[in-house]
């Protein structure tokens, strides 16, 4: 039995981990690599291996870089059947098909400079059509479902808590009539959060795949996270403010919605208006409300008795172009929720340009941004940003909040991978800066866990 790392090793995109066992090839993920667009380009496009030879896909869930790149490993001759939880489906579905789109835009404004430069254009990953004809190699399951998925090798998905249908996996694989369990956790979410269950521990694998992208940082605690959201619109709106927030259309949109909700249910907050200005998240709420089966027992009674968790009276969702634009013109109080989290594009940037200029109004940031974007220096309060290549004074108060994030930290991984390790011959760190996992890996250690391994890309591993 073989386990090969050909991406999301050293590094928190492009995952994609393949088992071979008993003649069959089983990709974990098949991510999309991100960063600079020409620089990825061609190990986006070039698989490391014979897509028509992948037997199975198995997707943990529909974050874009565990499932951006499910369209082109089809479009290039794979035809077998994808695995996921039925939210996971569902949720690629939608953030597939934004993939394209961004696809076909991207390669456009690549090709134009290559054509400057006389240099031969691109060609597309993948269409709108790919990713839609994707969708049709889906097979759903449910968690707690034993599932043979080909010879000797069955999985059942655990609760992962990262977003809407996140699996931790787990693989039984029969090899010369001997057992091994194969345990990958994906992504792994914080505890206690809202909307979700937390994830579950899975004791008993001999190996396991672990995320480490907060291998040595620690979060702000989840404890007061509400009372936190609420001082912050209390403020702003006794100020006569706005409070804009740019938020990931899946997940974080939702959670803040839930909060607001709460927040003025208890009338702990005034009734002021909140947009949510995404068309993306519009449709992701609408994947949401369906999925009533990921839900934890507090949001799950809540629905029993309310009928929708992520709408309220004063809640508007904004799809239309022309609503979101009108936005400008409104000058009381509100809420505005709009992607994407890092600031590097959509509608939030308009509201931004509109707003951080007044001191009266606040930014708040509840998400991970990464060096060099917008929302990075918003965060590092810059006193002047650019948007649209103009230059803004930024005189809002601005607002950090990380409690928010869809990953444990160090210390809940630590804990989790304590709690799992009742016998398991190796631990694989994955998913993470290199020094993100190279630290975990001395955490593991201290903690007397002395079996742990930082792959890097394209290494093998015989798991015996
Ligand atoms: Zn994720």
């Amino acid at each position: 039995m073989k386990l090969t790392f050909f991406g999301g090793a050293r590094s928190v995109t492009g995952s994609k981990f393949l088992i071979e066992a008993n003649g069959e090839k089983i990709l974990l993920e098949c991510g999309l690599f991100q960063g600079k667009r020409e620089a990825t380009y061609d190990k986006n496009k070039n698989f490391p291996f014979k897509p028509s030879s992948i037997n199975v896909v198995v997707l943990s869930h529909a974050h874009i870089d565990h499932c951006g790149n499910i369209p082109g490993l089809c479009r290039q001759g794979f035809d077998g059947m994808i695995f996921s939880t039925h939210a996971t489906r569902d949720l690629a579905g939608i953030l597939l098909q934004d993939s394209a789109h961004l696809q076909e835009n991207d390669i456009n404004y690549v090709n134009r400079k290559r054509e400057r430069r006389g240099e031969k254009p691109f060609k597309v990953l993948y269409t709108f059509e790919d990713a839609e004809k994707a969708m049709r190699r889906f097979v759903s399951i449910n968690y707690h479902r034993e599932f043979t998925i080909g010879n000797g090798v069955k999985l059942k998905f655990y609760d992962a808590g990262h977003i809407l249908g996140s699996a931790i996996t787990e693989l039984s694989i029969k090899e010369n009539s001997r057992p091994v369990k194969i345990l990958f956790t994906g992504d792994i979410g914080r505890k206690h959060m809202p909307i979700l269950r937390d994830k579950e521990i899975v004791p008993g694998a001999d190996y396991i795949i672990m995320e480490t992208t907060y291998g040595d940082r620690n979060h702000h605690s989840t404890d007061n996270i509400e009372s936190r959201l609420a001082e912050v619109i209390n403020n702003t709106c006794k100020r006569g403010g706005k409070v804009i927030i740019p938020s990931f259309s899946v997940g974080r949109t939702q959670q803040v919605v839930y909060f607001l909700h709460e927040l003025t249910a208890k009338k702990k907050i005034p009734e002021v208006p909140v947009f949510v200005d995404s068309p993306l998240s519009v449709n992701a709420t609408e994947i949401f409300r369906i999925h009533p089966e990921c839900y934890n027992e507090d949001v799950y009674r809540y629905i029993l008795s309310n009928d929708n968790p992520f709408g309220f009276a004063n809640c508007e969702y904004i799809r239309e172009a022309e609503k979101s634009k009108q936005l400008n013109n409104f000058k009381k109080s509100c809420v505005i929720i709009s992607s994407s989290g890092m600031c590097e594009g959509g509608r939030i940037l308009h509201h931004l340009k509109n707003t951080v200029t007044d001191p009266k109004n606040t930014v708040m940031m509840v998400g991970f941004c990464a060096p060099e974007t917008l929302g990075r220096k918003i965060v590092e309060k810059a006193p002047k940003i650019k948007i649209f290549g103009d230059e803004y004074e930024l005189n809002a108060e601005i607002v950090v909040e990380n409690a928010f994030s869809a990953h444990a930290d160090r210390d809940e991984l630590l804990s989790y991978a304590k709690s799992v390790n009742s016998n398991a011959k190796s631990f694989f760190l994955v998913h993470g800066d290199e020094d993100q996992s190279l630290a975990f890996a001395g955490h593991l250690a201290t903690a007397g866990i002395r079996n742990s391994v930082v792959p890097r890309e394209g290494e093998s591993y015989d798991l015996n």
